[in-house]
């Protein structure tokens, strides 16, 4: 109980509904009324008579036609009166004290009864509240009290964890952006004068793990603002208007702590559209979702506060976010290229101890598609690797293996059989010799066979020379070749009775790549210029494809052209591979021995390509 502040609040209303259940049982065993030691049994109007006329039943009760009675065991019972029965003389007769309250029904038994019973429960149960919510605040000091309808908001102090600009790397261009709005934080006077209205909500976009939330907090940081923030899933409770009310304190904490910045993490979770759900929405996402517009348009112009919220949704977001004096600012994040992962590098490895070894703008080349949070990860990892290798200094070695392992997961424990370790090595030792010596191919990077948790069985790795945008129809040939070549080396080296499914990804790939550049990028003569969009979507079934505007005709033309062209690149891949047979066999058993080669072991193995 001692941790109650720290319990979710769903757990901690959970506990209350368990409290109030067991008062309810207590309460209703010991008050009257609720108490109903036996229930009474129904008797016939006949054995009632009869029972009577043994001398067994001892008080008798008349509600009109309804009869409760006690036996002389004192077990009650009650019968229905035979209509036109004369009941009092017997009762008389037989000396058996009554009551008749004739046309008087059950005070319990009418609806009225039942109102009056379930409202005492009510206020018997809401006191208990009061009372338990009052010790549990107590208990948890300020700041703990029942804790429905307040936000859990985190406040982050300008000064306590300062964050500013310089923690934040390789997405300049957002940076740029905020800096505008973090000079209006600093002086909001001289943009008043002027008469300019500055945003009062900004989005940030992107997925996760690119910075959105250090941005937000840099951006506190630099205007010396407050910081205040909290997660889109916290407004989504289970009773109606818990959200709302929540909504209505964090603004509360906002004004009084202003200038301000408030950080709504996950806005997708309540920002969607309203309406869009089953059944017409989920109305407490509704009304916490109004609350925030409500909230947003009260702020008074230039008041100091902003609201960024993030995302990494945009297009389930209501447009009515959207709008002006809302979240009129939209400022997405990418990912970082490879300047930006180089940058972010430097930032994550100033306070660690590096070894001169290390060459950042590598390790940048060699992460395309990692974010912020993941280049974070990768420089802990490898301080925790050096930590156990028991060196001085982070090296290289430790940062590489590290890349290793959080592209490809954990390595798997998974012990191949020598056979299939022998096709392995035959395929990916296809893959690289065909990117080895196809000239406009990027530099092999490593080359390895050790399986993996997510399930591959090798993979070769090429340094990108920077990231592209736009790839040209050379470039897409290469990597088919080089998608190819797995296959084809198993081919030439195995037959094409032992071919494996190993290369099944390999191929579908290199399809979608064909697939694209014929119908998406105009990039095959014979099929011309047009372009049908996402063509190589793969979940969209053929129905769908249809209804993009593409006649079924012309989808199984496009796929007879995909299959005219794979062969072509297959055929070209064997030349190529036939030629550099030796070369593959070399570097296949290579691979076989030393499990992983970088380029440059590769590069002495194969000598200077002729
Ligand atoms: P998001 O909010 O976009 O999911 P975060 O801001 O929570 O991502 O990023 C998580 C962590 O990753 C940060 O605390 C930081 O250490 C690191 N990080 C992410 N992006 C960057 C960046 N651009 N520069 C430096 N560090 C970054
Ligand atoms: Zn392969």
């Amino acid at each position: 109980m001692t941790t109650g502040a720290s319990m979710g609040s769903q757990k901690r209303l959970l506990l209350y509904l368990v409290i109030a259940l067991v008062i309810f049982l207590v309460f209703s065993y010991f008050l009257p009324g609720g108490q109903k030691e036996t229930t009474p049994v129904e008797l016939s109007f006949d054995t009632f008579i009869e029972k009577v006329e043994q001398g067994e039943v001892i008080s008798v009760v008349i509600y009109g036609m309804k009869i409760d009675g006690k036996f002389k065991d004192d077990k009650p019972f009650f019968t229905y009166k035979e209509h036109g029965y004369e009941l009092t003389p017997l009762l008389i007769n037989k000396k058996i004290p009554f009551k008749n309250l004739y046309d008087k029904t059950d005070p319990y038994a009418g609806i009225w009864g039942s109102l009056i019973q379930a409202g005492m429960w009510i206020g018997l149960i809401l006191i208990a509240f009061y009372f338990i919510s009052r010790y549990l605040a107590k208990r948890q000091g300020p700041g703990g009290t029942f804790g429905f309808g307040e936000a859990k908001v985190k406040k982050i102090s300008s000064k306590a964890e300062k964050i500013t600009f310089v923690d934040v790397a390789g997405i300049e261009e957002a940076k740029e952006e905020i800096q505008e709005i973090v000079d209006f934080l600093r002086d909001h006077k001289k943009f008043s004068r002027l008469g300019a209205r500055i945003p009062r909500g900004v989005l940030l976009l992107g997925p996760s793990g690119v910075g959105k939330t250090l941005l937000a907090r840099a951006m506190a940081g630099e205007a010396e603002a407050e910081f205040i923030s909290i997660s889109g899933s916290e407004f989504v409770e289970m009773f109606v208007g818990v959200g709302a009310a929540r909504v209505r304190s964090l603004f509360g904490q906002a004004r009084k702590s202003s200038p301000c910045i408030i950080f709504i993490d996950e806005i997708d979770a309540m920002g969607k559209q309203r309406g869009a759900g089953i059944g017409g929405g989920h109305s407490e996402i509704e009304q916490t979702l109004n609350q925030i517009l409500v909230e947003m348009d009260g702020i008074e112009q230039n008041s100091g506060i902003i609201i960024i919220a993030a995302t990494n949704r945009a297009d389930t977001l209501d447009p009515a976010l959207l709008r002006p004096g809302r979240f009129d600012r939209k400022i997405s994040i990418p990912r970082p290229d490879m300047a930006g992962r180089c940058a972010i590098l430097k930032v994550h490895t100033k306070k660690k101890k590096i070894a001169d070894d290390v060459d950042l703008t590598v390790l940048a080349r060699a992460t395309p598609g990692f974010t912020g949070a993941d280049l974070e990860n990768l420089a802990n990892e490898a301080a925790l690797l050096a930590v156990k290798r028991e060196r001085e200094r982070i090296q290289m070695a430790d940062f590489e293996d590290s890349v290793e392992k959080i592209y490809m997961g954990k390595k798997s424990s998974c012990k191949l059989i020598q056979e299939e370790k022998k096709t392995i090595a035959l395929h990916e030792a296809g893959h690289a010799i065909v990117c080895y010596y196809l000239s406009n191919a990027d530099p092999l990077y490593k080359v390895t066979i050790i399986p993996r948790m997510n399930g591959a069985l090798g993979f070769t790795a090429q340094l990108s020379e920077e990231d592209r945008q736009l790839s040209n129809k050379s470039g897409a040939e290469t990597t088919i070749l080089s998608l190819l070549g797995g296959r084809v080396a198993e081919e030439i080296l195995l037959g094409s009775e032992n071919i494996t499914t190993g290369a099944s990804n390999d191929l579908k790939r290199a399809t979608d790549i064909v697939r694209d550049m014929i119908a998406k990028y105009g990039m095959d003569e014979k099929f011309g210029l047009a372009s049908f969009g996402e063509v190589g979507m793969p979940f969209l079934g053929k129905e769908l494809a249809l209804h993009s505007g593409m006649s079924q005709g012309m989808q199984e033309k496009i796929e007879e052209r995909t299959r005219e062209l794979l062969s072509e690149y297959h055929e070209k891949t064997a030349e190529l591979l036939i030629k550099r047979k030796s070369d593959l066999e070399k570097l296949a058993s290579e691979l076989l021995e030393k499990e992983t080669l970088t380029g440059s072991e590769i590069k002495k193995l194969l000598g200077e390509k002729n």
